[in-house]
C-alpha cells in the first residue's frame, strides 16, 4: 500500500472526471515544510504560528519571527503559504499568559481577541509577517473571528504598520491577502459579511464543531458526540462553502476534518475544492479524489444533507466511498 501512495506523489489531484482539488499542508514549524514538500502540497495551507510562542518564557522578538516566517516562504518557494497569526489562549497557553484564570477559556480571550488584547504582541507579529512577504506568497489569516470588527480593527493595524514600513524604505508584499478563520458558528452563519472584507476563509472544523455542538474538543467524557457526521454541522459546513462560492471568494479546510480520507467525497459533494491538512495525510487524501466520480457523489451528498441522524448519515457516507 505504501508503494502505491508513493506511486501517486507526482500525479494533479483530480477526481475522475476532472474537477481539480487544490491539497495544502498543515504545519507547525518552519522544518515540517520538507515533509509538505515531500508529500507533494502545492503550498501550506495552514502556518500555526502560535508554536513559536510556546517555546520559550518569553515572546518571541520580531527579528526571530521574521526568520521563520521567511523561512516558510522561501522553502516554498512561489507556492502560496498561509500563516495563522497568534491563536493561543484555548487549548495553548504560554507560560507568559498562565496568571489569569479564565472562567472558560475556550469562551475566553482567544485567538485574534488576546491579540486585540495585546496590541504590542499582535503588532510585532504583523510587521514580522508583512517583511517576511517580501520572500514568498505569504497570506495572513485570522483565528476565531467573532466579529468584523476583529477584521476592521486587523486592516488598520496592517494598514498603519504598511506605513511605517514604507517610510523606513523596508520591502514587502503591498497586495499582501486578507484571510479569516470561519470556526465560530455566529461567524459561519453571517460568513458573506465577513467574506465582504477578506480575501478568504478557511474554516477550522476543530474549533465549529467544538462549539456548534457544545462539546469540549479535549474532554473524554463527551468525545462519542463530537461529530463531524453531525446534521447540524453537515448544514453550516454546506452554507460556508456555497456562499463563499457565490461571492467567487476561496473558502479552505484546514480542521482535522479535511484531512480524513473517509470524509474526503463528502466534502468534495458539499463543494469544497481546497483542503489542508498534516502532510502525512496528503496522499491518502490524494487517493480518494483520484478515483472519485462527482456525478456519483453529488446524488448521495444531497440525501445526506436530508437525513435526520448520525446513523442515516452513516449509512449513506458508506454508500460514498464504496
Ligand atoms: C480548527 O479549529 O479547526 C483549526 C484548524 O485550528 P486549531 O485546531 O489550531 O484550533
Ligand atoms: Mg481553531
Amino acid at each position: 500500500k505504501q508503494a502505491k501512495l508513493q506511486d501517486i506523489r507526482t500525479q494533479a489531484a483530480v477526481t475522475l472526471d476532472g474537477t481539480k482539488v487544490e491539497l495544502t499542508a498543515n504545519i507547525e514549524l518552519p522544518e515540517d515544510c520538507e515533509l509538505a514538500l515531500e508529500n507533494s502540497a502545492s503550498g501550506i495551507g495552514l502556518f500555526r504560528s502560535e508554536f513559536l510562542f510556546l517555546k520559550e518564557d518569553d515572546l518571541p522578538t520580531e527579528e526571530e519571527q521574521f526568520e521563520a516566517y521567511r523561512q516558510v516562504a522561501l522553502a516554498m518557494q512561489d507556492k502560496p503559504v498561509i500563516i495563522r497569526t497568534i491563536d493561543l489562549g484555548k487549548d495553548k497557553i504560554p507560560s507568559w499568559q498562565s496568571e489569569r484564570e479564565a472562567p472558560n477559556p475556550a469562551l475566553g480571550l482567544t485567538g485574534i481577541r488576546l491579540c486585540m488584547a495585546e496590541p504590542q504582541m499582535f503588532r510585532t507579529q504583523l510587521r514580522a509577517l508583512l517583511r517576511a512577504s517580501a520572500f514568498g506568497k505569504i497570506k495572513l489569516l485570522i483565528p476565531m473571528l467573532s466579529a468584523l470588527s476583529e477584521v476592521k480593527q486587523t486592516r488598520l493595524h496592517l494598514e498603519d504598520i504598511k506605513a511605517q514600513l514604507r517610510e523606513e524604505g523596508i520591502a514587502f508584499d503591498e497586495h499582501i491577502q486578507l484571510g479569516g478563520m470561519i470556526e465560530v458558528p455566529a461567524a459561519a452563519m453571517a460568513v458573506g459579511a465577513f467574506l465582504n472584507h477578506l480575501d478568504f476563509i478557511s474554516i477550522g472544523t476543530n474549533d465549529l464543531i467544538q462549539y456548534s455542538l457544545a462539546v469540549d474538543r479535549n474532554d473524554d467524557a463527551v468525545s462519542h458526540l463530537y461529530d463531524p457526521l453531525n446534521p447540524g454541522v453537515l448544514h453550516l459546513l454546506k452554507h460556508i462553502i456555497s456562499t463563499a462560492d457565490k461571492m467567487g471568494k476561496p473558502a479552505s479546510m484546514c480542521g482535522e476534518m479535511a484531512g480524513d480520507p473517509s470524509l474526503s467525497r463528502l466534502l468534495l459533494g458539499l463543494g469544497l475544492r481546497r483542503f489542508s491538512m498534516l502532510p502525512i495525510q496528503l496522499l491518502k487524501v490524494k487517493q480518494q479524489l483520484l478515483t472519485a466520480e462527482m456525478g456519483r457523489i453529488k446524488p448521495i451528498v444531497s440525501k445526506m444533507l436530508k437525513a435526520d441522524d448520525e446513523d442515516q448519515l452513516r449509512v449513506l457516507l458508506q454508500q460514498l466511498n464504496n
